[in-house]
């Protein structure tokens, strides 16, 4: 009930004006977003990699209303690349991609416009030397996704993509995702979807990730396991014994069990931290608040203390 509340309130203008007004909702937001800037964003990055962790960087933004905003996207993913690299940074830092920040939902010609936005990412990726994940969104997206990804990797063979577990469909994506070369990042799903394609009970959503994981350890690709759940990630480490080390990863989200991702990357694992930045926080910030009512919890109290 909680969580289909603040996924509806994640969608809301209203809502998202009362909650961006609100000052004290900044502290709590930086548990989970790095910071507004690329400054902020090279920054934290550094400081994950110091300690052995992967990294992913994702600048924030969503449901981009006109072309322009798309563009600007863009623009700050080249900035973020360039500072990246400049900063020695690239050999542990990748980036993540809405596409819906580049123009997906468009009402004309948003997956045309969300492919060559992705593209001008890539080539820049490309020319640094990293690679780039495109994030899922809501299941209406999934087939224009999973149509722009197979169309960059004529070019980047290396682009990966996320599948989400709680929907009915993923269990055979994974398996036309698995082949060599192809990196997927299996998660549970973050957004509210209906009964018709999505599984609603968590074990079930559970029972479908460890199905989609078993499809992505035993085929040829790069399965990249993003989850914070204990149970996950043992049985994940479980399938992947006959694998080396770097034929898979473990990723988390930026302030979501750090000690763990510090545990599991210490043990010789190869652990990738998702980390988001910009000013756009909104969307996610009401995700993540929607998976664990304790995060609602240490939000109202910031709010009732300050
Ligand atoms: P859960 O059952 O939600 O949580 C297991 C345990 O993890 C909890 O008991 C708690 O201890 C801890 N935990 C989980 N979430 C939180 C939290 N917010 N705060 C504090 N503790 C928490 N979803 C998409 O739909 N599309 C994407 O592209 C996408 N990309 C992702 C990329 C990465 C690297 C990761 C890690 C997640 C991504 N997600 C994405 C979010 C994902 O779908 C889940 O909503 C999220 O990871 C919570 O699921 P869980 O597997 O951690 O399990």
């Amino acid at each position: 009930m909680l969580r289909s509340s603040l996924l509806l309130a994640s969608r809301s203008a209203g809502a998202r004006k009362l909650v961006e007004s609100t000052p004290l909702t900044r502290p709590v937001v930086e548990r989970f977003v790095a910071g507004a800037d690329v400054t902020s964003a090279v920054h934290a990055t550094a400081e994950v990699l110091a300690d052995g962790r992967l990294v992913t960087l994702d600048h924030l933004g969503e449901d981009t209303v006109e072309e322009s905003q798309a563009t600007d996207t863009v623009e700050a993913y080249l900035t973020l690349l360039s500072r990246l690299e400049s900063h020695g940074l690239t050999e542990g830092a990748e980036v993540s991609v809405k596409l819906s920040a580049v123009g997906q939902s468009l009402p004309v010609d948003g997956e045309k416009i969300a492919l060559e936005n992705a593209r001008r990412i890539c080539a820049a990726a490309a020319v640094v030397g990293t690679t780039v994940t495109l994030d899922m969104e809501d299941h209406t997206t999934t087939d224009s996704t999973l149509s722009i990804l197979r169309e960059l990797r004529v070019d980047f063979p290396w682009v990966g993509a996320v599948l989400q577990a709680y929907l009915k469909r993923t269990e055979q994506d994974c398996r036309d995702l698995a082949h060599a070369g192809s990196r997927v990042r299996l998660c549970k799903g973050a957004y509210q979807e209906p009964a018709s394609v999505a599984y609603q009970d968590k074990h079930d959503v559970d029972l479908s990730y460890v199905r989609c994981l078993k499809v992505l350890m035993e085929g040829q690709g790069y399965p990249m396991v993003a989850s914070h759940d204990p149970r996950l990630i043992a049985i994940a480490a479980g399938l992947a014994s006959g694998r080396s080390k770097d034929s898979y990863e473990f990723q988390m989200l930026y302030g979501i069990r750090p000690e763990e991702q510090r545990r599991i990357a210490s043990e010789g694992n190869r652990m990738r931290v998702y980390v988001p930045y910009g000013d756009e926080w909104y969307g996610y910030f009401m995700r993540r608040l929607a998976e664990r009512p304790a995060n609602v919890a240490f939000f109202v109290r910031s709010l009732l203390t300050t």
